[in-house]
């Protein structure tokens, strides 16, 4: 075999062994016996020659399918960490209905799993909400994504659709295909007054004065229209911190809770600043947005994805435990031995 054609296998092996072994995988996530006996042919022979570090992490974290059956733990920073003994948001609640299900980005904290809960069901009593529509909490594991979000890794982030549930269950399809519905007027820095209303104001104050809750995002004009009517809400104005102008998030809001007790390695963010974020902060963004977009310039070279020597020791076992085979840690002899505990 010349170089070039071994290198080839290697990333063959790399990139569809783990894949293959996840695809055939039993109900519970992990390898059956049976692909955990088809993968390590082709790894056994990769290896060796190459560290398992060229993998992206996203391509690890995205195959896995289930939780880490271990005690629950946010372990890392929100932009780069990972999620142990996650458990699943149910796609059906009383007050919520969980959205693109083949992401199977259900997965949170269970602490963001019951804050989603709760929530869910006070914005439908006590502000006249119909339900919550649920979009992406994190991966079983957590970690990197293949597709979309920085964050979103820890599970503790949320995002919660601006388009409230409709009075029936969706089906699949359509939790799928239905478009979240954009709250901005056509020139961008304004809401459409044909779409946000008073109700929505509400839910974001209910969310933000949780006090797990530690941030907020939405885009500046949601900013602007909240800071507008905090006043008609009531005299305090303080939950207005949380709530930061952030790119995109004019489809939904973003919620994101503190570090829980239970997690010692989670990485705390710093607090928000402590104005109401309406004055200077509000104007920078709406100039940022308002400014004609720049020319493209020569193409950048792709950035390096974040592999798992990026993120916390820890989640590399979060990665592996319970799976019987992985490629995660190959050394030279091959895929890791199966760790001691199971599913
Ligand atoms: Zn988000």
């Amino acid at each position: 075999m010349t170089a070039m054609r071994a290198l080839l296998g290697i990333t063959m092996a790399l990139a569809f062994g783990w894949s293959t072994a996840l695809a055939q995988s039993g109900d519970n996530g992990f390898p059956s016996t049976a692909a955990a006996g088809a993968a390590p042919k082709a790894s056994a022979a990769a290896a060796p020659k190459r560290p398992p570090e060229v993998v992206a992490a996203k391509t690890l974290f995205g195959a896995v399918k289930q939780a880490a059956p271990t005690p629950p733990s946010a372990i890392g920073g929100y932009a780069g960490g990972c999620l142990a003994g996650a458990r699943a948001l149910p796609i059906d609640g009383r007050a919520w209905q969980a959205m693109r299900l083949s992401r199977n980005r259900n997965w949170g904290h269970p602490e963001l799993v019951r804050w989603v809960e709760g929530f869910a069901v006070a914005a439908q009593k006590e502000d006249g909400w119909p339900g919550l529509l649920v979009g992406d909490l994190s991966q079983p594991r957590g970690g990197p994504m293949l597709t979309g979000h920085a964050s979103h890794q820890i599970g503790l982030d949320a995002d919660i659709w601006l388009t409230p549930m409709p009075a029936r269950r969706l089906s699949y399809e359509e939790r799928e295909e239905m478009s979240a519905v954009s709250m901005l007027a056509e020139n961008k820095l304004e809401v459409d007054p044909q779409r946000w209303d008073a109700a929505r104001a509400r839910i974001i104050k209910r969310a933000a004065t949780s006090p797990q809750v530690e941030r907020i995002f939405v885009h500046p004009a949601i900013k602007k229209a909240l800071c507008e009517s905090a006043s008609s809400m009531g005299p305090d104005r303080s939950w207005l911190s949380k709530v930061r102008a952030y790119w995109g998030h004019h489809y939904h809001f973003h919620v994101r809770l503190g570090c829980p007790n239970d997690s010692a390695s989670c990485k705390p963010q710093p607090p928000p600043p402590g104005d109401d974020g309406c004055g200077a902060e509000l104007a920078s963004w709406l100039k940022l947005i308002s400014a004609p977009p720049k020319p493209p310039g020569p193409p950048k070279p792709p950035a390096r994805p974040m592999t798992l020597d990026n993120l916390p020791a820890e989640c590399r076992v979060v990665l592996e435990t319970g799976i019987s085979r992985g490629v995660v840690k190959s050394s030279a002899g091959g895929p890791t031995a199966a760790p001691a505990q199971q599913k």
